[in-house]
């Protein structure tokens, strides 16, 4: 299959960050085949992008995708209270069905806000792996391990999470990837942890983790074992470039270059991390200057309760600035750059710019609404004043997912419908 996009200003986000004006795409296959100026090659499709910015997709690094079914449902509660109280009780009561409904509410959410990649550690993962199939999307996907130092239920957990990494790594045409999810270092034993590594380089597969979100965990494990969460994955060999650490909101300045040094990429969650009022900003600053890979996520839908990555863009900058009493702090391009280019790096993918041999995952943008006229800096546009009604054009491996604003691959109203009612149900069990 060939597409052609014509027209369009190309936000590259390559080395120099360039921005083509009045360029076109050709896409082969699912790579980006050539970018220049008059392409007369034919096409299978040829889009017309005149006006347009065109960007590459947003990769969303953390996620539970089938949690929108519990958007809105807790809200206003503290972290811990809210798991235990609301959110595991229902949980409790999933079935694959309900998660699989849930993930193409999800999809249908995300390829709108011109997400073409996530990252998700959730349960009933074929549900999820079947919702990114049919939607086109490319996704990461983990089983989410949990043994709270049970050895029955650590067997249990790792071989549900090879399983899912043996059945669906290189899926859907190679959009599926899959990793190892221990959840977090106060929800894993060690034993857990040091399995999982082994596993890891068994399979190549990469390692999503929580990692500090709160105070608590951290003060609860230095309690335990006299570490911080970081210096003790450290301690274990943990910590290396297939590690995607979400949140360390709670790191001190010698875990912060321990995970630089590793090569562990970090991922910053400023939504969710607000909501919960986890009252300490990630240190992007600090992350940064010890040259670590900053992504990005919105996590789920029911601590965000958005998965719109032009939220979490500008709530990444604003909260840096305003905790750091800065205003030059994660200005627009470094967000950006959060949400394209270093989500696609920590999740080894050859994406996240628009050049060449890279992977066809890109947006088209329309920027002929009130709140990104006029264009100044279309990069500030994106990240501060866009929204996903902006999204008009989504490309995924090379398919148009999204055209004109309608969903391609799957029944949006359909979903939309059918969400309302599974959600409606897990909440009356
Ligand atoms: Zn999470």
């Amino acid at each position: 299959m060939s597409l052609l996009v014509k027209n369009a200003a190309i936000i590259s986000q390559d080395e120099k960050r360039s921005v083509l004006r009045g360029f076109d795409i050709l896409v082969e296959g699912s790579r980006i085949a050539r970018v220049a100026k008059g392409i007369k090659e034919k096409a299978e499709f040829v889009v017309d992008a005149k006006g347009c910015f065109v960007v590459p997709g947003f990769v969303n690094c953390h996620n539970h995708a089938a949690m929108t079914l519990l958007r809105g449902y807790a809200d206003d509660m503290e972290l811990h209270s809210w798991l235990s109280a609301k959110i595991w009780p229902r949980e409790a009561k999933l079935k694959e069905d309900d998660v699989y409904w849930g993930s193409l509410l999800a999809c249908v959410e995300m390829i709108r806000g011109g997400t073409t990649c996530f990252a998700d550690m959730y349960f009933f993962m074929d549900g999820i792996a079947r919702a990114v199939e049919e939607s086109g999307l490319r996704a990461n996907l983990s089983h989410g391990m949990i043994d709270l130092g049970d050895k029955g239920k650590r067997e249990k957990e790792l071989r549900e999470g090879e399983r899912v990494v043996r059945e669906w790594n290189g899926k859907a045409g190679g959009r599926i990837s899959t990793s190892f999810g221990p959840h977090a270092p106060y929800t894993c034993s060690r034993e857990l942890l040091e399995k999982t590594l082994e596993l890891s380089k068994k399979y190549g597969a990469k390692i999503q983790i929580h990692l500090s979100e709160t105070r608590k965990e951290v003060f609860d494990l230095k309690k335990q074992c006299g570490k911080r969460p970081a210096e003790f994955l450290g301690e274990l060999g943990f910590l290396s470039s297939e590690v995607v650490a979400s949140h360390c909101c709670w790191v001190s300045k010698s875990e912060v270059s321990l995970l630089a040094k590793r090569g562990v990429s970090v991922v910053h969650n400023p939504v969710s991390n607000m909501k919960l009022a986890g009252g300490n900003a990630m240190p992007v600053q600090e992350f940064f200057e010890a040259g670590a890979n900053v992504a990005l996520g919105t996590d789920g839908a029911c601590s965000n309760n958005s998965l719109s990555m032009f939220e979490s863009m500008k709530f990444a900058a604003l909260l840096q600035k305003n905790a750091r009493w800065d205003a030059v702090v994660l200005n627009a391009q470094q967000a950006l750059d959060l949400a394209t280019r270093n989500g696609a790096k920590a999740l080894g993918l050859n994406a996240g710019v628009i050049a060449e041999g890279k992977l066809a995952d890109f947006s088209i943008l329309d920027f002929s609404k009130p709140s990104t006229v006029p264009v100044h800096n279309a990069v500030s546009n994106i990240v501060y004043s866009a929204s996903p009604s902006n999204v008009r054009d989504v490309v995924v491996n090379g398919k148009l997912i999204l055209l004109n604003g309608k969903i391609q691959m799957l029944d949006e109203e359909k979903i939309l419908a059918k969400a309302q009612k599974v959600a409606e149900d897990l909440v009356s069990r």
